[in-house]
């Protein structure tokens, strides 16, 4: 341990990471005091020699270390099989009796690089950091040992492994599994692609929300816009709404959803439509001048994919949410629930919140917030690391 290489801080650069949080960057880093080679186990330290950690350095990326321990540490095969045992515990403490969830969300499991989503009996991992791309040899064992499950997939296929030097990577690592796989939350079954769809296979980030909007369905028409595998409407149907309507732009979630509702013997009150949501509320909220737009829904559920990836494109962002906003509104009953969501990280909570009240003001609404809503507790929020947060929500009852 002691021949570590050391990557020693400037001065001032040591309280967030004191704080927590795991990431170094290149211009906050004074000196190495011996060559180290992209992937390899480092050690931090303050310029007064005062140990941070230990993590993983990479050269090529803007992240130069990412700790995985305040501690000296070895990352081998036992290490990993500790902090995935950890991360587990908390999925067990906070979401009981859910049988498929983020096992393991990077930062938010002091795992920068690693993601491990849980379907059933089926593991996805997702590597975006070189780090981690070494240690797959021993991180695969170690989920072999908590887990045993059927199978493991790699799906890795995301942008960011470019900024590390890596090339994107997807495929069976360990045992067998073809075709969609039958995902159980919260008491329904989802059909799932853990090959070619969304994310590791779908938002298990939403498993909390579902239960918790569909309170608001019983006896009501629901509306379910972005409806992907049929999350939202699925579990309003179950509640007890008389009809649910799902709109998605992509004809084969449309078609899994359809599938989906009628193996949870839903399918009688639910109704579907492949169509752009723009459109589809454009085209029903157009009225000649003088009429007004006849409102029908008790509880319309907007939960659309992020609209930005960077800063730069926010208020164009906000422009597509207050646009949607404006038009749910006009369709909204009185007393009816609008549930709305925004996976962005560049939208704070108030900035949200800001652009669906521009709207209730345009449209000459009052709002009543009655729930709030973010990430399913297996994607932990982490204050001190603001990356770890993304996911926020709210319900708002019509007032008038
Ligand atoms: N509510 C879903 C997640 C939605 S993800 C769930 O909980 O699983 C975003 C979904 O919106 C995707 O299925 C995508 O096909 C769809 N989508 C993206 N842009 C759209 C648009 N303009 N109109 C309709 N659907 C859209």
């Amino acid at each position: 341990m002691e021949s570590l290489p050391t990557v020693l801080l400037k001065p001032g650069e040591a309280d967030r990471i004191l704080a927590g949080h795991p990431w170094i960057y290149h211009g906050e880093i004074l000196r190495l005091t011996a060559q180290v080679g992209d992937g390899e186990l480092v050690q931090v330290k303050d310029h007064r020699q005062r140990l941070l950690g230990t993590g993983f350095y990479n050269s090529k990326s803007k992240i130069n270390v990412r700790l995985l321990s305040p501690e000296r540490i070895t990352p081998n095969e036992a290490f990993f099989e500790e902090r995935i045992r950890t991360a587990l515990s908390v999925r067990q403490k906070h979401m009981p009796g859910a049988t498929s969830f983020r096992v393991v969300n990077a930062e938010s499991d002091f795992l920068s690089g690693l993601i491990v989503d849980k379907y059933e009996d089926v593991l996805v991992v997702q590597i975006s950091s070189l780090g981690m791309e070494r240690r797959k040899k021993v991180i695969i064992p170690a989920l072999q040992a908590i887990f045993s499950p059927r199978a493991i997939f790699e799906r890795s296929d995301v942008a960011s492994r470019k900024f590390e030097g890596l090339e994107e990577a997807n495929g069976l690592l360990v045992g067998e599994h073809n075709g969609p796989m039958a995902v159980n939350l919260n008491g329904l079954k989802f059909e799932t692609d853990l090959v070619g769809g969304h994310k590791t296979g779908m938002y298990l980030d939403q498993q909390a929300n579902y239960q918790a909007v569909s309170q608001f369905a019983k006896g009501g028409q629901v509306l379910d816009c972005f409806s992907f595998l049929g999350g939202f409407g699925l579990h309003a149907a179950r509640a007890g709404a008389t009809h649910v309507h799902l709109l998605d732009q992509s004809a084969d979630a449309i078609e899994a959803s359809k599938r989906n509702a009628a193996n949870n013997g839903l399918a009688g009150g639910c109704s579907f439509e492949a169509i752009n949501v723009f459109d589809w509320l454009k085209a029903n909220t157009a009225v000649k001048p003088h009429e007004r737009v006849v409102p029908r829904f008790d509880l319309i559920i907007l939960d659309p994919p992020s609209f930005t990836r960077n800063r730069a494109s926010v208020p164009d962002a906000l422009r597509g949410y207050k646009e949607i906003h404006l038009r749910a509104l006009k369709l909204l009953k009185p007393g009816g629930t609008l549930a709305t969501f925004c996976c962005s990280h560049h939208v704070s909570t108030e900035l949200f919140q800001d652009t669906l009240l521009s709207a209730a003001y345009d449209t000459r609404h009052v709002l009543r917030r009655v729930a709030t809503y973010a990430q399913s507790p297996d994607h932990p929020i982490i204050p001190m690391i603001p990356e770890t947060e993304y996911l926020k929500g709210f319900a708002f009852e019509l007032v008038r």
